[in-house]
């Protein structure tokens, strides 16, 4: 069963290791564990809907609270404290697209606002009901989830839009193709989210951002069906999929969506490789990219983030190795690079041969699959940390950008520096650390993890946590990055897009909106 007000399945846990216990322990000094709000008192709080009855609708008030909210930071402390505010008034889960325009038509006639609701894993606020006079319908797509066609010739496959990551691998690669398109958050985020939100996987630089993979399909709006029919190229003028990639549920309802696959890989190996320093491994990883060497994944920690991942994870090897590493010249700013390789067995072979001698160039220590397969196993498991750092007293957050090669440097330092100064002046400790994940000719991601000791006080832990967010914010348009390389903007980040896309660019993105969803039904409050 899926967790109300945590990360993923109840099944599964994230023990911390003793070692890592302590090391958090020592970091944060007064660390206490706070009780929950129960889920019985929070259903109590779900107030009465206000939609009409149709057979689709589940209003009860477990859909609705289990609905209510994402993954980020404000929306697990709204639901850990049990202040959720606005609820949706219902849950709707269409089965065909004849379903959801009958519901769009539906919605209309009750005055009610429509969420679309792909996984909920939206870390920026994306799915979270506004405090509205209307109803609010959420409109979740988990049962559209077929593979409508498999065409192997074109290496194209059609989905329907609610399919999560798992099921949609699961159905391709029994039949010998991939996606590729693997978020964090693959578990449970789903194709239409990913289009909705220009997500990113984390081997795209292999496979491509979705919007590379992303080829046609269709979409229901308040004024009827919007069809993207597929080419392999067009010049046909402006491109609508490049507007409904990153709409945010604001256009309308993405119901299928054809992407492109590939052959799944013969191989697959993800490997180590220990930096002297920051800078050296950077300078790697951009030459790597620079010279399109093929590999499939570079992810770059930086030294307290390759210090703090290696003590998190608990493994007997790290205590010796760390030794070994520093014995030999690899200390205290030593980086860690997780690097995929991905293709035939022989082509592997080059791409890693080719890699590897321009790590060694900049003083890269190659250490072989150990540190890879570690990463790997942890891949999709890792977001399980949440729920156990939440439950020692320790929040946790991360926030992301895309940045010039010119500026990642300078940037991969101010962004942790900016959370740490700001969270100061609430007399917090946070460890702060970054990595590049996503490595590109002309720049990098840099994505930024930041922990803190958790205030009792729910308000407390937000104001904080809000000037944390700020302070990363401003840096990261400072200098010169976007606000989201991969989260999109949601409510947490709108306040921020203006600066990005120019007040006319801003209008022309409200027009787009409006041309398909003229009473502004669709997600309001989301993007702009
Ligand atoms: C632990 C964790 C790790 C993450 N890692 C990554 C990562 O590696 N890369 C990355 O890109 N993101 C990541 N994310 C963010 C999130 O998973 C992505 O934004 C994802 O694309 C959201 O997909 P979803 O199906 O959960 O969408 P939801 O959260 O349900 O919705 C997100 C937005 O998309 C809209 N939407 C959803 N489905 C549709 C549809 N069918 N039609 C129209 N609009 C729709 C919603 O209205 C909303 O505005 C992570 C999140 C978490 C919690």
């Amino acid at each position: 069963m899926k967790r109300w007000n945590g990360w993923g399945n109840t099944n599964t846990d994230y023990p911390l290791p003793a070692s890592a216990q302590s090391y958090l322990t020592n970091f944060f000094i007064a660390l206490e564990p706070r009780p929950d709000a129960p889920y019985e008192t929070v259903l109590k709080a779900v107030p009465a809907s206000r939609l009409p009855a149709h057979p689709l609708l589940d209003n009860s008030a477990g859909a609705r609270l289990t609905h209510a909210r994402g993954q980020s930071l404000p929306d697990w402390v709204a639901l850990r404290s049990g202040q959720i505010g606005a609820f949706p008034d219902g849950v709707a889960y269409p089965q065909t697209e004849e379903d959801v325009s009958a519901l769009l038509i539906y919605a209309q006639k009750a005055g009610a606002k429509v969420i679309p609701y792909g996984g909920g894993t939206s870390v920026a606020g994306h799915i979270n009901p506004p405090s509205s006079d209307n109803p609010v319908l959420t409109l979740s797509l988990e049962k559209m989830t077929r593979l409508l066609n498999l065409d192997e010739f074109g290496r194209t496959a059609t989905f329907e839009a609610g399919i999560t990551g798992p099921e949609l691998e699961r159905v391709l690669q029994a039949r010998g193709f991939t996606l590729g398109h693997y978020p964090q958050s693959h578990e449970y985020s789903t194709l239409g989210g990913w289009i909705a939100t220009r997500s990113s996987g984390q081997q795209s630089y292999k496979y491509g951002r979705i919007e590379q993979l992303f080829a046609g399909g269709r979409m229901e709006t308040p004024r009827g069906s919007i069809e993207m029919p597929h080419f392999p190229a067009s010049a046909a003028g402006p491109d609508i999929k490049e507007m409904v990639l990153g709409s945010e549920g604001r256009m309308g309802v993405i119901t299928q969506a054809k992407v492109k696959v590939r052959r799944a890989p013969e191989s697959e190996e993800f490997y180590g490789v220990f930096f002297p320093s920051w800078e050296q491994g950077t300078e790697a990883v951009r030459q790597i990219a620079q010279e399109e060497i093929p590999v499939s994944m570079l992810r770059l920690s930086n030294p307290q983030e390759t210090e703090t991942t290696l003590i998190l994870s608990g493994k007997s090897w790290v205590g010796p190795a760390e030794k070994g590493l520093t014995l030999i010249g690899y200390g205290g700013r030593r980086c860690l690079l997780v690097m995929g390789v991905t293709g035939s067995n022989l082509r592997t072979w080059q791409v890693r041969a080719q890699a590897s001698s321009i790590c060694r160039k900049h003083g890269g220590l190659f250490v072989g699959t150990v540190v890879g397969h570690t990463w790997e196993k942890a891949r999709f498991y890792s977001p399980y940390l949440r729920n156990t750092l939440w439950e020692l007293g320790v929040a946790i957050d991360t926030l992301e950008t895309a940045i010039p090669w010119l500026n990642v440097m300078t940037a991969s330092t101010a962004i942790p520096a900016s959370i740490v100064k700001a969270a100061l002046k609430f007399g917090q400790a946070v460890l702060a650390f970054a990595h590049l994940s996503h490595v590109y000719r002309d720049g990098a991601s840099i994505y930024t993890t930041f922990m803190f000791r958790r205030p009792a006080d729910p308000d407390e832990l937000l104001t904080c946590w809000q000037a944390m967010k700020q302070a990363a914010s401003l840096t990261i348009q400072q200098q010169g990055g976007t606000i989201t390389h991969q989260h999109g903007i949601g409510t947490d980040h709108a306040s921020y897009l203006p600066a990005e896309k120019g007040e006319l660019g801003m209008d022309a993105l409200r027009a787009v909106c409006k041309s398909f969803d003229p009473d502004g039904m669709m997600n309001p409050g989301k993007l702009f």
